[in-house]
């Protein structure tokens, strides 16, 4: 019934209203969105703080879109790449080799354990790379059939068709659904609304068994299964029981499956492991990675592939013939790998668990005081609050969506950015700062963040 609820989404007459209003044309020839609120012009950013044009100060929460992994204007990354602007910035990968995407492909499997890289440009981009390997390393191996991906019900993958198709995500999927895959059909690992009433073994069984069946019930037609290890976008930092994960990745192994990680938002330190997978000693066949590896200062994303599926691939007939004109481009290249030296040499992925547990910490008292706040969940630096209009029934807001509305607004007129991430069927936000975020910050952020909710409380008294 909730699976029917989510695909039949109360949300979309108010996702509807949302982007009329966003598109009426304002004198502006950008397609605007977001709430179709006015937006501040952004002037520019230092560290975990973004100004806007009216000289505003804005303690990025979210790292924007949980990507400014290392805050802004670092003066490290900046040099970088004003030296490779100067020698070269692009040249295309058909016609040369890059010293900067080979050193990063190194870096990169060195700090991962993935022996091959393939480099694109953005999330998207990468998740449609990752569902290109599969079906290629299907089709040499001779099983050309397999080609149904599954994913969960409430879930991000990308904005390209075959991210879309994964999605469970029914604001995002409208608009295209005439031309995607229904992919997202496993139960979400969302205790809060899922489990009914279940404790984390049993759900996970519950979990595990209705997934082997979905399966199974796809055959021999069956590619892989897609996971976000810990929720992003889609219902706000959604994270499994213990369980989950584990079993998922042994109901892959048995069926002889590839089990794909998307850790677009989680990986590279986020989670306070370099893959949030780690967490559960889960090795997943391909991992997508994207966000925190360019970290805002260039667009760049991976998948990273296990020799297996390469193998497969190689001693096949073809080569991987897919690729993106930018994918591995040297400018991107060097960035990125500066990225990933910041990460290692300033122990970030150290820090984003120590951070994690201060604001861990913070955002569970801010929960005892706030009705508002149904459940916080989330690992290291990415932590995410379900808002409810009323903690017993667990309701989200009347319509969908207006909670999390007035919380990311009521945060950004005290100056604290958070990331709106309603799931079609519930109302939430993450909150995600820079991995480099110190203690003095994180306590900031709590301070903003405690003076917001009680605005909103105090609103929603007011209509009451
Ligand atoms: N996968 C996940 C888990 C994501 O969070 C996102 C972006 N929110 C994407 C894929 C898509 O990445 P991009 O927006 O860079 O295309």
């Amino acid at each position: 019934a909730r699976l029917r609820e989510l695909q039949e989404s109360p949300v979309m007459d108010h996702a509807l209203s949302a982007s009329r209003v966003a598109m009426q044309p304002d004198g502006s020839r950008l397609i605007k969105f977001f709430f179709g609120e006015e937006l501040p012009f952004v002037s520019h950013g230092s560290g975990v703080f973004v100004y806007d044009a009216d000289g505003r100060r804005y303690l990025d929460g979210c790292s924007g879109a949980v990507t400014a992994n290392l805050g802004h204007a670092d003066p490290e990354i900046l040099q970088v790449m004003a030296e490779q602007a100067e020698r070269i910035t692009f040249a295309h990968r058909g016609t040369f080799h890059s010293e900067q995407s080979e050193k990063l492909a190194e870096r990169l499997g060195a700090m991962t354990g993935y022996p091959y890289v393939f480099l694109c440009n953005s999330g998207s981009e990468a998740v449609e790379t990752a569902l290109r390997l599969t079906l290629q390393y299907w089709r040499e191996r001779g099983e050309p059939d397999r080609a149904r991906f599954l994913s969960h019900a409430v879930s991000y993958h990308g904005a390209t068709l075959g991210g879309l198709s994964l999605s469970g995500h029914p604001q995002r999927r409208w608009v295209a659904e005439a031309l995607l895959h229904g992919f997202n059909e496993l139960i979400p690992p969302y205790a809060y609304r899922f489990a009914e009433g279940r404790d984390d073994a049993a759900f996970t069984a519950f979990l595990t068994k209705r997934a082997a069946e979905a399966l199974d019930s796809h055959g021999s037609g069956a590619a892989g299964v897609v996971v976000e290890p810990v929720g992003g976008a889609a219902g706000g930092a959604i994270t499994p029981p213990d369980g989950y994960l584990p079993a998922l990745a042994e109901l892959c192994r048995e069926r002889g499956l590839p089990l794909i990680a998307d850790e677009v938002m989680t990986g590279l330190g986020r989670t306070g492991t370099m893959l949030a997978s780690q967490h559960w000693d889960v090795r997943p066949d391909l991992v997508v990675l994207g966000k925190g590896m360019g970290a805002g200062y260039t667009p760049v994303s991976a998948v990273l592939v296990s020799e297996h599926v390469v193998d497969a691939i190689a001693a096949g007939t073809a080569s991987v013939t897919n690729g993106h004109t930018y994918g591995g481009n040297p400018l991107g290249s060097a960035v990125a790998l500066a990225v990933l030296e910041a990460v290692e040499s300033r122990n970030l992925v150290a820090n984003a668990a120590e951070r994690g547990k201060q604001l861990r910490a913070g955002l569970e008292e801010l929960a005892a005081r706030h009705e508002v706040i149904g459940e916080v969940r989330g690992l290291g630096l990415l932590q995410g609050l379900e808002l409810v209009s009323d903690p017993v029934t667990r309701s989200p807001g009347d319509p969908v969506g207006s909670l999390t509305r007035s919380a990311v607004l009521a945060a950004r007129e005290r100056g604290l950015l958070v990331y709106p991430a309603t799931g079609g069927i519930n109302d939430a936000i993450l909150v995600a700062p820079p991995l480099t975020v110190t203690a003095e910050e994180t306590d900031l952020l709590l301070a903003l963040l405690d003076d917001a909710l009680s605005a909103m409380s105090q609103c929603t008294r007011a209509r009451a």
